[in-house]
């Protein structure tokens, strides 16, 4: 098994050559697989399973195959005035650690394309991350307090997103954020026309409950 024949972009398969990726790992196999079908999923992903690269390859590859200018286009969009980033990919995670570590990952996937990741976290300035969202953002990657920053202030508009993926679900619930990230989800436009996926270590009853109002019924469980 290999990456070359996983139904993706050849933006992609190039930039997963360069990451000296080879041969994915069994939850970016499944995962693949599932995006491309179209389905939500809920999967059991330890850290170091290869979940990072589990959703950022199929869905930017798909965001690719279905807008083919954000596979390569040239104009730059600097200098907008009044701006909303509305991101096609919503990432959220508990720690500014690892919202860190999937934007680096995403920045790698995203190489010679024109998908711009952005990363909104705390503890860090405000005005830095929105001028970065002001040069564009179709891969949002966020902490749940910083985001709701944003969404409050007008900066980030959600209706536009595609694909909705929970990273860590398990320790999101584990800090408290549940509310904040059933606002988020439920009540600030993001729209039910979309791809969900939740990835998490363990599976006590709050996250099968958040599962079960954020996926659709059809939903694919991958232990
Ligand atoms: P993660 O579980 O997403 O934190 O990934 C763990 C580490 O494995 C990261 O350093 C990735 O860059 C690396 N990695 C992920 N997928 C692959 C793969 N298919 N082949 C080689 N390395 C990988």
């Amino acid at each position: 098994d290999h990456f070359g024949n996983a139904n993706l972009h050849p933006v992609m398969k190039e930039n997963i050559q360069l990451a000296r990726y080879q041969v994915p790992t069994p939850v970016q196999r499944h995962s693949i697989s599932i995006v491309t079908a179209g389905r939500d999923l809920m999967a059991c992903a330890q850290t170091g399973s290869g979940k990072t690269a589990a959703f950022l390859v199929p869905t930017c590859s798909a965001l690719f195959d279905k807008a083919p200018q954000l596979a390569a286009r040239p104009e730059s969009r600097l200098n907008v005035r009044s701006f909303r980033a509305k991101p096609l990919v919503l990432i959220i995670a508990p720690t500014r650690e690892l919202c860190t570590q999937i934007f680096d990952e995403s920045r790698r996937f995203c190489y010679r394309s024109m998908l711009r990741p952005c990363a909104v976290y705390g503890g860090a300035g405000y005005r830095g991350q929105e001028v970065e969202l002001e040069k564009g953002c179709d891969i949002l990657v966020a902490v749940p307090g910083r985001l709701m920053d944003f969404v409050e202030k007008g900066r980030i508009d959600l209706s536009n997103v595609k694909y909705l993926v929970l990273d860590e679900a398990d320790r999101m619930l584990d800090m408290g954020f549940e509310p904040i990230i059933r606002e988020l989800v439920e009540r600030r436009g993001l729209s039910r026309d979309r791809q969900t996926l939740m990835y998490s270590a363990t599976f006590p009853k709050d996250i099968r409950m958040l599962a079960k109002d954020f996926l659709r019924p059809d939903y694919l469980f991958l232990q």
